[in-house]
């Protein structure tokens, strides 16, 4: 398997996994949107609340707010030193003191470690009235999107096969399917249509130039193939900002790393035992 970045920055990747089978291409994208840890706000304490959403929703509200992590300093509860009880390799303090009138939004969670805090600070949480006051402590800890969406790194995480697009000699370079192209993918050069340079990865699949050539009556066969390349795939990874998007990808990697070597372990075991 091989993998090749397009474009990479913080909050977006796209690349090409390629010498794979579509099963490996899911596990991959499942990974990355279930299995790689992230911070989120799991206990809430409301001390005061005159606002007028109910506590449950509020801390529904704040659990849902993206929160910059920084794996390195993390591990999970269950996973650290202190037991489960909570302390600053495991937990992020968060507190919240508004009164209103006015909107309350994610830049007035006051953390007590600077680097972590709201990817974006414009959230909304509810807005305050005069006299309506919200007081609350929110403790973030590190999990997995398969244990909660408000966990998981991606806000949109998918692929498609790779387009392979062909063109018989049939084709008399009528421009039909170039017309009916939504994606602009295809171009009239001389007697034949070819692949705008840069633009086959754009492709759809859609087939509409496929019907598009049947239509001018050509015959019972099409001059423009479309088909799908079975072991090459066009990722598209997006962030949510807690993580940067190509960490997303290198965690979903070492996650499936991970449990691959379990599994050998695991045979590896039960042929020793039977023999
Ligand atoms: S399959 Fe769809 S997107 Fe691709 S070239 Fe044909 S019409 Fe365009
Ligand atoms: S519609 Fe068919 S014949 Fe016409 S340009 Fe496209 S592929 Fe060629
Ligand atoms: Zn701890």
């Amino acid at each position: 398997m091989e993998i090749v970045f397009g474009r990479v920055d913080d909050s977006i990747a796209r690349f090409t996994l390629s010498g794979a089978s579509e099963a490996s291409a899911n596990a991959l994208r499942r990974a990355m949107i279930g299995e790689v840890p992230t911070l989120a706000i799991e206990d809430v304490r409301i001390y005061d609340n005159t606002s007028v959403l109910f506590d449950e929703m509020l801390a529904h509200r704040i659990g849902m707010i993206p929160i910059k992590t920084d794996l390195s300093r993390f591990v999970r509860k269950d996973a650290c030193k202190c037991e489960g009880v909570g302390c600053p390799l495991c937990r992020v303090i968060f507190t919240l003191t508004v009164e209103g009138p006015g909107t309350v939004t994610s830049g007035d969670l006051v953390s007590e470690d600077p680097e972590t805090a709201p990817v974006d600070t414009n959230i909304p949480l509810v807005k305050l009235w005069e006299d309506q006051k919200l007081v609350i402590e929110a403790v973030a800890y590190l999990n997995t999107g398969s244990e909660h969406a408000k966990w998981q790194a991606t806000i949109a995480c998918g692929y498609k096969q790779y387009p392979v697009i062909e063109i018989t000699d049939q084709c008399d370079g009528c421009g039909m399917c170039v017309e009916e192209c939504p994606r602009a993918i295809l171009e009239v050069k001389g007697q034949t249509v070819r692949v705008v340079d840069g633009r086959l990865e754009v492709c759809s699949l859609c087939k509409l130039c496929e019907k598009a050539c049947i239509g001018t009556g050509i015959g019972d066969e099409s001059a423009i193939h479309i088909k799908a390349d079975k072991t090459t795939y066009l990722f598209t990874v997006e962030s949510d900002g807690s993580l940067p998007a190509q960490q997303i990808v290198e965690e979903g990697i070492r996650y499936i790393r991970k449990r691959s070597d379990e599994l050998i372990e695991s045979l590896q075991e039960i042929s020793m035992e039977g023999q």
